[in-house]
Formats: structure tokens, C-alpha cells, sequence
């Protein structure tokens, strides 16, 4: 329970958390198990589908092509399993994953080499070979795959909900539908919400497309552009054969088809028989507005149809169900997990660029780490906030 001092009304922890998606949960639930008397707090009454981490599937993956994330990865299946023990909760479907691509592309070459460096268990498939086994994907002569057998699928409502579940266990407290007003920093930072004043010696900011909104007031400008998504679920063409469907993979295709950004997928689940296929870029919006896209709106449906039609003939090229889900992109695609420049005692995990679900118990970890001032157990270097141009303005 939080103390409460007469004279202010304040409620007192040793540590709050400022946003309840994957990353805040996981945060708040390492930061409980460490016996720290922590609050979660969340703008939106709980669940709710407004931000990046609602939703049936993710993909769990080992391949990437820097390596400091593989690294990460190895550590974050074991962190999963261990919260598919504590919660009693089967959190994970294994299911190979394919990187498609051009043979020759450099980006495709760096998943493939970065595989075969860190002996990720995989296997390659010229074209012809991967007709014969995952007959649903029609590569051309120059495209090739490689398949990561440690991939999966992560069920991350049930993810979500079993970390929050696991945090309450440890003793933690989540107050949901109050939504942070303000910040105000000290050797205690001072938390105002819509309902409450509350202040702990650690604060950690993990507001996904919001934080930018609470980290300017702290003289903090990062890089942020939250993105809307469109999340496209298809359905197989009436004549062809839902076996193919049945046995699609997990995949991420490189820029095959000539685009910018990489389109991905996942096997039916949300939708029985409706493969979720997307695109890994969105329109710029603002968070509270996610409806109004502006002038210039991502026409990532159609680059989604011309690729389905393509590469995934036996899908009926119109999606059959579309949704909408945010990301928050830094620029160069990394993360954000940093002590806040001036401000140390806060902590900010952010900008995790539509990849950052499955990395979520050791980002909570290392988040934790930062928080209580331990060295962190990875590598941070590639998501300091010095990577940025200066970004602080004037003293508050
Ligand atoms: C369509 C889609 C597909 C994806 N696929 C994958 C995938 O296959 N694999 C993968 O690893 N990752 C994937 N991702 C990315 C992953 O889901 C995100 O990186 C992750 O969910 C980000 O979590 P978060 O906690 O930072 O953000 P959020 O989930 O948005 O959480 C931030 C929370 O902070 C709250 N908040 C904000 N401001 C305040 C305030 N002032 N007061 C209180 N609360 C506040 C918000 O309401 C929100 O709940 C995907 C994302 C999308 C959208």
C-alpha cells in the first residue's frame, strides 16, 4: 500500500510508472519483483485498443541483422517462458518465420549473414524449394528465404494481461483511467494525475505515441513520430486451397516488391482464416487524433494489395477486415531506453518503432536496471539519447 503524508495529500512510492502497455507493464512488474512499492498508471480504463500494444499476435523472433538485439532476444525468450510458468498461461505458438527478399540485397544479405553468425537455427530456401514447402508464397527466380525455427507467434492480449496480472502478484498497484497531467522532477518527481498527486524516488515514462507530450514540459525534444498503422487481416480466394493457408509462416519480406519499407505477416489467428498481413510503416498522427491523417496519408493498402497479389495469389487481394494500431518511430528504427539527460532518477523507455513486443520483459528488465542505477544486463549503447542531435531546451 502507498503512504500518504497529511500535509500534502501525496501518496508515496518508491517507484511509478507512467503508461500500462507492454513495456510500462513489464517495467513495473521487474521493478515489483525487486521489492520496489511500485504504481502503474494508465490514461485509459483497462484494456483498451488506443495505443501499440492491444491485439491477438506478434512476432517473436531471433533474426535480425544487428546483433545486439539477437542478444537480446535470447534473453527475452527465457524472460517469456518464465512468465508462461508464473502465470500459468500459454503465452507463445512456435512457428518458423521466413525473411524473404532479393538475393542480392544488402538488407536481406544482413538477416542471412547475422543468422548464420550467431547460429540462429535456420535453413535456407531458393525459390523452388520454398513453393514445394509453403505452397501459399510465389517467390520469383532472384528471391529467396531464410526461416528462423526459434520464431513464433506471441499472444499479446494474453501477454499483456498476464504481466499485469504477475505485477498486482508482486504487490504492485495499477490505477487505470487517470491520466498524467504533469511531471515535476526532484529526489522525489511529483506526479500529477487527473485524480491524484503522487511522487516516488523512480519515475519511468513509457507512454508509447504519447511521450513526447510528457517529456517536452521536461525540457526533453526526442525524435518521436507516432505512425498509424493499418492492420489488414485477408481471407483465401474462393477456389483456392485453405490447406496453403493453413500452413503459412511467420514472414517479413524485405522490400520485395520494390517498396520502402518491409511488409510482414502472420498466420490466422484473431479472425479464423484471415491472415493479418501489413505494412511496417504508417501516416503521422497525432495520438489523441488517430482518425485525421493529414494531406498526404501512406497509401499502404495498396501497396498491401499489389504485394498480396504478387507474392500470395491464393489471398483475395482486398482485405476483408482493417484495423488500426500505432507505432512510434525514432529515426534510425532503435529504441529509446535512457536516463532522462539532467533529471536522472527518471527513466525513459520509448520510440520502440513497431518492433519492440517481443523484446518487452528484458526492456521491462533493463528499464528496472536504469531505474534502481545498476549497470544494465545489455548493451545500451545503441539506445542512448546522445545519439540524437542536441535535444535539451532550457532548464526548466
Ligand atoms: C500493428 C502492429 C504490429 C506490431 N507487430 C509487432 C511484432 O510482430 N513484433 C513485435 O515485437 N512488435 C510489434 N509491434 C510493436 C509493439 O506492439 C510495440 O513496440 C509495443 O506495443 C509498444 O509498447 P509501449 O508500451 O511502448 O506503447 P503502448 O502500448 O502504446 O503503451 C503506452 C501507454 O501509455 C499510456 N499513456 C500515454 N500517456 C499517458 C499519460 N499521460 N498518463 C497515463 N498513461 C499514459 C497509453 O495510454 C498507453 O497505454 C507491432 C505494433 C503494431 C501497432
Amino acid at each position: 500500500m502507498a503512504t500518504r503524508e497529511k500535509a500534502t495529500g501525496s501518496c508515496f512510492y518508491d517507484a511509478i510508472v507512467v503508461g500500462a502497455g507492454i513495456q510500462g507493464t513489464f517495467a513495473a512488474y521487474h521493478l515489483a519483483k525487486r521489492g520496489q512499492k511500485t504504481l502503474l498508471l494508465e490514461q485509459f480504463p483497462l484494456p483498451h485498443t488506443r495505443g501499440s500494444s492491444h491485439g491477438h499476435s506478434r512476432i517473436i523472433r531471433s533474426a535480425y541483422p544487428e546483433d545486439h538485439y539477437t542478444v537480446m532476444m535470447a534473453d527475452a525468450f527465457r524472460l517469456w517462458e518464465e512468465l508462461e510458468a508464473e502465470s500459468g498461461t500459454k503465452l507463445c505458438r512456435p512457428t518458423p518465420m521466413l525473411v524473404l527478399g532479393h538475393k542480392e540485397s544488402p538488407e536481406f544479405q544482413s538477416y542471412w549473414r547475422a543468422m548464420e553468425r550467431n547460429r540462429i537455427p535456420s535453413e535456407v530456401l531458393p525459390a523452388s524449394t520454398l513453393a514445394q514447402r509453403f505452397p501459399g508464397i510465389h517467390l520469383g527466380g532472384r528471391e529467396m528465404a531464410v526461416c528462423d525455427f526459434t520464431a513464433g507467434v506471441l499472444f499479446a492480449d494474453k501477454a499483456l494481461k498476464a504481466a499485469q496480472d504477475q505485477f498486482r502478484h508482486h504487490g504492485g498497484t495499477i490505477r487505470d483511467g487517470e491520466k498524467v497531467l504533469g511531471i515535476l522532477p526532484g529526489a522525489m518527481a511529483t506526479v500529477t494525475t487527473s485524480q491524484e498527486e503522487y511522487q516516488a524516488k523512480h519515475l519511468v515514462v513509457t507512454a508509447g505515441a504519447w511521450a513526447s507530450h510528457l517529456l517536452a514540459p521536461l525540457g526533453l525534444q526526442l525524435p518521436l513520430q507516432p505512425l498509424r498503422i493499418t492492420v489488414c487481416y485477408w481471407r483465401a480466394k474462393g477456389h483456392s486451397p485453405h490447406s496453403h493457408l493453413e500452413k503459412l509462416p511467420c514472414f517479413i519480406a524485405i522490400s520485395l516488391n520494390g517498396d520502402k519499407h518491409d511488409v510482414y505477416g502472420l498466420p490466422a489467428g484473431e479472425y479464423p482464416g484471415l491472415v493479418k498481413i501489413c505494412y511496417h510503416y504508417g501516416t503521422p498522427v497525432d495520438p489523441d487524433q488517430p482518425d485525421q491523417l493529414g494531406s498526404s496519408p501512406t497509401p499502404d493498402v495498396q501497396i498491401l494489395r499489389d504485394y498480396v497479389s504478387k507474392y500470395l495469389p491464393g489471398l483475395d487481394p482486398e482485405p476483408a477486415v482493417q484495423e488500426r494500431c500505432l507505432y512510434t518511430n525514432t529515426l534510425d528504427g532503435d529504441f529509446v531506453l535512457d536516463r532522462h539527460p539532467r533529471f536522472r532518477n527518471i527513466v525513459i523507455g520509448a520510440g520502440f518503432s513497431g518492433h519492440g513486443f517481443k523484446f518487452a520483459p528484458v526492456i521491462g528488465k533493463i528499464l528496472c536496471e536504469l531505474s534502481l542505477e545498476e549497470e544494465p544486463s545489455h548493451n545500451v549503447a545503441p539506445f542512448r539519447i546522445s545519439r540524437f542531435p542536441p535535444l535539451l531546451k532550457a532548464p526548466l
